[in-house]
């Protein structure tokens, strides 16, 4: 067996010859890793110089091949036995502790490291301590001692580009040795720091199919305890027994006894147990180790976050009470203690929702500095719009049709959102605010997400506001028209025509009316439903069609206040908080997959009644997915099988408009009894008669989109119902449902869902504006409201943030909301 030294070497010697074209070992430098590695340990080389080695190829082929001479380089002094270190002086650590005054018993908070580095070689590279003059933190990571193009690429792959990056590049967890616990006063489900010595390990089979469990008895004196991992079995090699570690974890009760599963756990260093009490752990990627990145971390962090350019003024940290930034970049790695470390992250997540309303508000204020013509809404006319509904609209209706007639009276264009829980009556106020367009000789268009909501927007605005025999009415009935992708090519260019020259006062569609040939003669209203459907560049692109038009945006998803702020911080909120009269709420109840016949039954007493109802799926098809129940299966089975006597209609959205249009329609006339379907129907569909809903697989969805679906039945003035069917019987994972059961608040289960799943589905295309928060929970409202204020009393005092000491502030702002995204409405 050649030595893996030379071996290597030859090896690299070859790649050197090639141009360095990662082709001397077929599939890439690193194919060699795992025979070179077990030769490297057979042959005793050392572990320091192994590791390095090994890191510098697993870093190979993300380099470029102008970077991977010096890699190979790096790579044949380490196979010469050279240590990798530059002529610079080896940095000094800036916090030297409390020392006891003999040296050799010195401990350094970071203690010097064993594993050094690969650096390139250059005298000439930008050390830290000398030449601070020549880098800022947009620099890029090799400046730093110890950096070169191998570990670059390796922090690269953690988003680190530049040394700012690195300052924010922030702990995934502390080990808070001051409150480590011992395992005999563990209790269950608790998360939990443990130091303990490995006692003996072993891994066996079990379950069906049989699965590899792993398991690590660790003791520290107090007891023992159980490790256990699934499906893995290097932890029995990488922990021997009599190996110290640290361990962190929850607690859980496995065959009775206390098991941490998957826990975190690392060899633990000595030297932590005396100095820092609070350790930062950071997220890894292969070939970089916790201790080199903390050690790296150390070093960065002690010199450049002195260095940290204050961006927010005095004044405004005086005032939100908070901490400086170089101090809270400090302390988000190396808290002295868990106050300052929640100081810090106090800070920096204020930062992150600051530059958030900063960013909202300035559009705000730049859409109120826009001119429109005013349009005139006198109280008479309004009066008379309302008489001809066929009922009486509700206290929060009669609220939000007087702002939205305030905002269109005024100079500049409105900018409002329109909240309000499924059925609680948002499309009449659009149609009325049309209305008032149409009656000033205008223009408006409704933008739906799908063409079933817009087909269906198209009848209801009809119905109500349209006559050809009186005069009263706001719209003749040719004056309202629809376009979607399926209207046939000669109705397109007529209602083209029509639209140029005035004659349709309200266009009603979806995607198609985005596009190009869709030109309008006076466009001043613009109205979109379920907006969060929609990115910015559609809203911007129907916006475009008018000369500074209004803007009404709406959507059936409530969100909560604190998430409200911060995603639609720039609109003027009107809120429908209030049902139409004779609205039941929806009787709720969760059945297991077991008693599915019941509902079955219950379905058929209720048609027979002469109700109606939806059957949702998860899915449109099986696909190669059989685990979960899917509409087209499911449809066949149900028509054949069980409601034989019944009429059922499939619907989901592969099909085209005219079939899904065609289905629809056999349903609203109730030819249809029984309509199985897909979250197509989720948004907006409105048909009365529909009384039960039943939802299969409902474990997988969100609260709030379970709301919604549920919206679909309770439109009448029938006793409803909505019939949840989880996948599975787990109580633990269905526990989420019964909320549904308790409660019809569209706002409380929205509160739910952000608690349980985060803001990703509030946000929609929203989200994408601005950089990702870290830092920040969107559900904190003290946190936002605060910001929020300062944001605000920014603006006031100064609304065009032109005062020079505001340069640093409006720069980050820039930097954190990136360019071209401006327009977030
Ligand atoms: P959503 O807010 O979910 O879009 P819709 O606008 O579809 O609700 O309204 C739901 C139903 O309630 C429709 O049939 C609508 O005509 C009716 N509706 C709206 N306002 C009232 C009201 N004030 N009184 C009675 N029914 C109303
Ligand atoms: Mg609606």
């Amino acid at each position: 067996m050649p030595s893996p030294v030379e071996n290597l070497r030859k090896f690299l010697n070859l790649e050197i010859k090639r141009n360095c074209d990662n082709r001397a070992i077929v599939g890439g430098l690193d194919k060699i890793l795992p025979v070179w590695k077990r030769d490297a340990s057979l042959y005793n080389l050392s572990p320091v110089i192994t590791v390095q080695i090994t890191n510098c190829i697993l870093a190979y082929s993300d380099l470029s091949e102008s970077e991977r001479p010096a890699a190979i380089a790096d790579m044949l002094m380490l196979l010469d036995g050279k240590p990798l270190i530059t002529e610079n002086e080896p940095v000094e650590v800036v916090d030297s502790g409390t020392g006891t005054g003999n040296p050799s018993e010195q401990l350094k908070p970071i203690p010097p490291p064993t594993i050094n580095l690969p650096i390139r070689g250059n005298p000439q590279s930008v050390s830290i301590n000398h030449h601070e003059e020549q880098t800022g933190l947009d620099a890029p990571l090799t400046v730093l001692q110890g950096i070169g193009p191998a570990k670059a690429s390796m922090l690269r792959s953690l988003g680190m580009e530049t040394l700012e990056n690195l300052l924010y590049f922030f702990p995934r967890r502390y080990d808070d040795y001051s409150r480590l616990k011992p395992i005999n006063r563990l209790t269950v489900k608790e998360n939990v720091t443990i130091i303990a010595t490995v006692q003996s390990g072993g891994t066996y089979k079990r379950g069906k199919p049989p699965r590899d469990i792993t398991e690590i008895i660790v003791s520290d004196g107090t007891s023992p305890l159980r490790l256990i991992w699934w499906n893995q079995t290097w932890p029995i090699r990488t922990y021997r027994p009599g190996m110290q570690v640290v361990i962190a974890g929850r607690v859980d009760l496995y065959l009775g006894r206390f098991v941490i599963s998957n826990p975190d756990i690392e060899q633990i260093e000595q030297e932590h147990l005396h100095t820092n009490r609070i350790v930062p752990v950071y997220p890894l990627t292969s070939g970089l180790t916790q201790k080199a990145v903390r050690k790296l971390m150390y070093e960065t962090v002690s010199f450049w976050a002195p260095r940290a350019p204050e961006f927010l003024p005095a004044s405004i940290r005086n005032s939100a009470d908070i901490e400086t930034l170089p101090l809270a970049l400090r302390q988000i790695h190396f808290p002295d203690s868990l106050d300052t470390l929640d100081q810090a992250r106090n800070r920096l997540a204020f930062d992150e929702i600051f530059l958030i309303q900063l960013g909202v508000l300035q559009q705000k204020f730049t859409w109120h500095s826009l001119q429109t013509e005013k349009i005139n809404v006198s109280p008479e006319q309004l009066k008379h719009l309302v008489k001809i509904l066929p009922f009486e609209l509700t206290g929060s209706q009669k609220k939000a049709v007087d702002q939205i007639s305030l905002d269109l009276a005024s100079e500049h264009p409105m900018n409002r959102l329109l909240q309000g829980d499924v059925g609680s009556g948002k499309t009449v106020i659009a149609g009325l605010a049309a209305s008032i367009i149409a009656d000033n000789k205008s223009q408006t268009a409704l933008l739906a997400p799908t063409s079933i909501l817009a087909g269906q927007h198209f009848q209801t605005l009809l119905r109500l506001f349209a006559n050809d025999d009186n005069d009263i009415y706001p719209f003749k009935k040719d004056e309202i028209r629809l376009l979607i992708g399926d209207t046939p090519e000669p109705e397109k260019a007529e209602i083209r025509e029509k639209l140029g020259s005035g004659g349709i006062k309200l266009l009603i569609g979806t995607h198609a009316l985005l596009e190009d040939p869709v030109v309008f003669n006076n466009l001043k209203l613009v109205v979109i439903d379920e907006q969060h459907r929609f990115g910015v560049e559609q809203r911007s692109a129907l916006r475009r069609k008018g000369k500074n038009p209004h803007l009404l945006v709406m959507t059936a998803t409530p969100i909560p206040r604190s998430l409200a702020l911060t995603v639609y911080g720039d609109l003027d909120v009107a809120i429908l908080d209030e049902m139409p009269v004779g609205r039941i709420p929806v009787e709720t109840n969760i059945i297991y997959p077991l008693e599915r016949e019941r509902a079955y039954i219950f379905i058929s007493s209720q048609i027979k009644k002469g109700s109606q109802a939806f059957i949702v799926y998860p899915l449109i098809d099986q696909g190669d997915n059989d685990e979960f129940l899917s509409a087209v299966t499911e449809f066949e089975r149900l028509q054949t099988d069980i409601f034989t006597e019944y009429q059922l209609g499939l619907l989901h959205g592969r099909l085209k408009s005219d079939e899904k249009d065609q289905v629809m329609e056999k349903f609203r006339k109730n030819v249809i009894q029984i309509l199985v379907t897909t979250t197509v129907i989720e948004v907006g569909v409105d048909i009365p008669n529909a009384t039960v809903m039943l939802i299969e697989g409902a474990n997988r969805f969100g609260l709030a989109q379970l709301h919604q679906l549920r919206g679909r039945v309770g439109r009448g003035s029938e006793n409803s119902y909505c019939l949840l069917i989880p996948d599975t019987e787990n109580a633990i994972e269905n526990q989420r449902l019964s909320i549904m059961a308790e409660t019809n608040d569209g706002f409380l289960l929205a509160e739910k869902d952000l608690e349980q799943r985060g803001p990703g589905e509030f946000l929609g295309t929203r989200q994408s504006g601005y950089t990702p928060l870290r830092m920040a929970n969107l559900s904190d409202i003290r946190l936002i409201e605060k910001a929020r204020a300062e944001a605000q009393s920014l603006f006031e005092q100064d609304p065009t943030l032109s005062d020079p000491s505001l340069k640093p502030l409006i720069q980050k702002v820039n930097d954190f909301w990136s360019p071209g995204k401006g327009d977030i409405s």
